[in-house]
C-alpha cells in the first residue's frame, strides 16, 4: 500500500515536471551555491563565402558543481558550436561564458574537452597518452605518474598501461581518453557525443562506466548526445535545443526512481519515469524526417 502511495506521488511529481523558469527544490538548493559555469546570452553567426550561418541564438543557462547536464538537439542545430564556445576555442558573436567567476577567452586547463573520436596518439602507450595533458604543461612528476596509474587501476585499465591504443577495444580507448582529460583536473568537462563512434552494446556499457566515473569524481559535466535515452540515463538536467539557430526550448530536471536505489545509468533505464521523459523529449525535439 505504502509503496503504491509513493509510486503515485512520484508519478504526480513527475507529471508536473518542473520547468526551468520555476525552480524545483533541487534547483533552489543549487542556486544557493555559486555556479561553475554561466553561459550568458550567447549568439553565434558564422561568416562563410556563401553568406552568414546563424548557429546559436541567445542561449543562457547556469551549471552547478557536480551536475551532469545533457544537451540534446536536432543534428546540425549548433550543439558542437556551443561546446566549442564554452571551451574557449571559438569566440561567440555576442554574449559571454564565465567559468568559476572568470570570463573564458581562450582554451584553458580548467576546461576539459572530449570529442567523439578519442584522439589517442597511436605511437604512445596508454600511460604516456594519459600523461599527455600534464606533459604539455610541463607538470609530469612522480606524483602525477602515481595518480595516472591509480586512475587507470581504478577504472580497469591498470594492466593496459604499457599497451598501445590499437591493442585496446573502442570502449577502453574512450575510457583512457576520459582519464587523460581527468588528469589535468578540469573544473568543467565538455563531452561532445563521446560514445557515438561505438557499437550499441559497447556504448551502453561504456556510458554506464563513464557516468559512474563522473559521479564518483564529482565532475561538473556538459554532455552533448543525440541519444535521448542516454541523456536521460546519465543527466541531472537536460537542455533541449531547437533547430538551427539553436535556442533553448526547455530544460528538464531528471528525477528517476532507480531500482534498488542504486544509481547507475544502465540501472536507471529501468526507472518507472524513464518512458515519460523519453516521450516528452522526443516530442519537444520536433524531428522531421
Ligand atoms: P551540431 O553539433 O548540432 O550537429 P554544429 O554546431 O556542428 O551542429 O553546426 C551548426 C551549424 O553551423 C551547421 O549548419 C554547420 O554547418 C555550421 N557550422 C559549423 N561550424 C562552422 C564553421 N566553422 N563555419 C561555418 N559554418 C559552420
Ligand atoms: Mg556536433
Amino acid at each position: 500500500m505504502l509503496l503504491k502511495v509513493i509510486n503515485v506521488i512520484t508519478l504526480i511529481a513527475f507529471m508536473n515536471i518542473i520547468k526551468y523558469d520555476k525552480l524545483s527544490a533541487k534547483g533552489e538548493l543549487l542556486m544557493s551555491k555559486n555556479p561553475v559555469l554561466e553561459v550568458k546570452n550567447i549568439s553565434m553567426i558564422y561568416h562563410t563565402l556563401n553568406g552568414e550561418v546563424e548557429a546559436i541564438s541567445d542561449i543562457d543557462f547556469k551549471v552547478y558543481e557536480g551536475e551532469i547536464i545533457g544537451i540534446v538537439g536536432p543534428s546540425g542545430c549548433g550543439k558542437s558550436t556551443l561546446l566549442s564556445i564554452i571551451s574557449g576555442l571559438i569566440t561567440p558573436s555576442s554574449g559571454e561564458v564565465i567559468v568559476k567567476g572568470r570570463k573564458v577567452t581562450k582554451p584553458s586547463k580548467n576546461i576539459g574537452y572530449m570529442f567523439q573520436r578519442d584522439h589517442l596518439l597511436e605511437w604512445r602507450n596508454i600511460l604516456q597518452n594519459v600523461l599527455l595533458g600534464l606533459e604539455i604543461q610541463n607538470r609530469v612528476d612522480k606524483k602525477a605518474v602515481e595518480k595516472a596509474e591509480k586512475l587507470l587501476d581504478t577504472y580497469g585499465l591498470g594492466e593496459f598501461k604499457e599497451s598501445y591504443p590499437r591493442q585496446l577495444s573502442g570502449g577502453m580507448r574512450q575510457r583512457a581518453a576520459l582519464i587523460r582529460t581527468l588528469m589535468v583536473e578540469p573544473e568543467l568537462l565538455l563531452l561532445d557525443e563521446p560514445f557515438s563512434a561505438l557499437d550499441y552494446q559497447t556504448r551502453l556499457a561504456i556510458s554506464d562506466e563513464i557516468g559512474l566515473i563522473l559521479k564518483n569524481e564529482n565532475k561538473t559535466t556538459l554532455m552533448v548526445t543525440h541519444d535521448i535515452a542516454e541523456a536521460i540515463s546519465i543527466s541531472d538536467r537536460i537542455i533541449i535545443l531547437s533547430n538551427r539557430p539553436a535556442k533553448i526550448k526547455d530544460i528538464i530536471d531528471i528525477e528517476l526512481t532507480c531500482p534498488n536505489n542504486k544509481w547507475s545509468p544502465i540501472n536507471c533505464r529501468e526507472a518507472p519515469e524513464f518512458r515519460h521523459y523519453f516521450n516528452r523529449i522526443w516530442k519537444e525535439l520536433d524531428i522531421h524526417v
